[in-house]
């Protein structure tokens, strides 16, 4: 008789529970979660296979399974299970471990796994953001908190674009979409076709189903209406899909105007009749889309907030991942509003220190990003593109 060895991976289990997943041991394996899932096909269900992979320490197989992006963390398979087990949160953990063996370097992984990584997490662009400040002060007579005559203030004075947010910020972006996509290289490397396959119904290219993908998912939402919330994590919460499509909206208006902003800056410098200079004019057109774009991410920030709040706690808990992200970009949105209301108020010290904060949040952001639940957006359309070009539908 053929044997089979299995080599569990007592590390990658650790950091499953550490992530999550403490309640994975108590699944018998009744298989209800993966009839319950409204995502799994019936020819490649889930997540039952990952609650043994993961009860057994196979961290190989986990790290090379796609079903675990496609995954909507939507709670149904949790609320039904009848042992508690809690797989969707399994599911959680799975995707945020493999995150962290996907990128380079590991230790951004490590510190972005637990609370006690904050500080180094903050402290990098603290550091970074007071040292551009400092430099700035002497041209400025050595002023901390300069003000022009007429008593106004321009965060210009100390951060100014042009040597200093403009060039951290690019090294960053693309820094980060580098780790990125290597990250998104290597899970698609990872990934096992499975089996041979047949692929059944009309046949596209690559670039024909990422379109489809984001559009659907992205532009649409729709796996939100397939993907309900399970019938105690979801009740008495507000929608999931109205808050992730108006964060959606959010982020693109904002997106919109900086790079309207920056076009008109340095295009400006060729073609002055483009120029915008900033700060900006409260009744400015751009001014005005901005606050609104800004007023759509509280908005957005609140209903995802409240929702996890409520949710229920026994099925269904909200990682140190997910409040990671909703705590950036909920400071990112108040330090925002407050530099704003500071300047106004020409209440300079208050300005300049919150602007200052604003700015470390935003680096946070971009620069973390391959690390955060944002990066799973990237990673989830990866696997999506995967399977599809595979014949699946999700
Ligand atoms: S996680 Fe729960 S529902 Fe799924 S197989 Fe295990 S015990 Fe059954
Ligand atoms: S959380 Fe929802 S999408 Fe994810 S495995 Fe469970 S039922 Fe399926």
């Amino acid at each position: 008789m053929a044997q089979c060895t299995l080599k569990p991976d007592l590390e990658f289990s650790r950091k499953l529970i550490a992530a999550g997943g403490e309640d994975l041991k108590k699944c018998y394996q009744c298989a209800t979660c993966a009839v319950a899932c409204p995502l799994a096909p019936a020819n490649a269900p889930y997540p039952r296979k990952e609650m043994v992979w993961a009860s057994w320490g196979l961290g190989d197989r986990l790290k090379s399974d796609v079903d675990i992006w496609l995954c909507h963390n939507c709670g149904n398979c949790s609320d039904l299970c009848p042992r508690g087990a809690n797989p969707a949160d399994v599911m959680s953990a799975a995707r945020n471990v493999v995150y962290q063996d996907l990128l380079e370097p590991k230790q951004i992984g490590t510190w972005m796994s637990k609370f006690s990584g904050l500080p180094f997490l903050f402290g990098i662009p603290a550091l970074l953001w007071l040292i551009v400040w400092w430099i700035r002060t002497s041209f400025t007579n050595g002023e901390w908190f300069p003000t022009r005559a007429d008593g106004s203030i321009v965060f210009g004075d100390i951060f100014y674009g042009d040597y200093t947010i403009d060039p951290i910020f690019m090294i960053t972006f693309f820094g980060a979409l580098f780790i990125i996509c290597r990250g998104a290289y290597k899970l698609w490397q990872s990934f096992k076709p499975e089996g041979t396959v047949a692929i059944v119904g009309e046949q596209k290219c690559w670039l024909c189903h990422l379109w489809d993908v984001l559009v659907e998912e992205v532009i649409l939402a729709s796996h939100f209406d397939e993907c309900q919330d399970g019938p105690k994590t979801g009740k008495g919460t507000p929608s999931r899909r109205v808050g992730h499509t108006i964060l959606v909206w959010a982020f693109c208006i904002l997106a919109f105007v900086t790079a309207v902003v920056a076009f008109g800056h340095w295009g400006g410098k060729i073609f002055p009749a483009i120029e915008i200079t900033t700060p900006l004019r409260p009744l400015h057109l751009i001014k005005l889309l901005a606050n609104f774009g800004a007023i759509l991410l509280v908005i957005g920030l609140g209903i995802l907030t409240v929702r996890r709040v409520l949710e229920n706690k026994t099925t269904h808990k909200s990682s140190y991942y997910d409040w990671y992200l909703l705590g950036i970009i909920w400071a990112i949105a108040l330090t925002g509003i407050l530099a704003q209301c500071f300047r106004l108020a020409e209440a300079a010290g208050c300005a300049f220190f919150i602007y200052y904060l604003h700015l470390v949040f935003v680096w946070m952001l971009f620069a973390y990003l391959p690390w955060s639940k944002l990066g799973h957006f990237v990673y989830r359309t990866v696997a999506l593109l995967y399977v599809r070009m595979y014949g699946r539908k999700s």
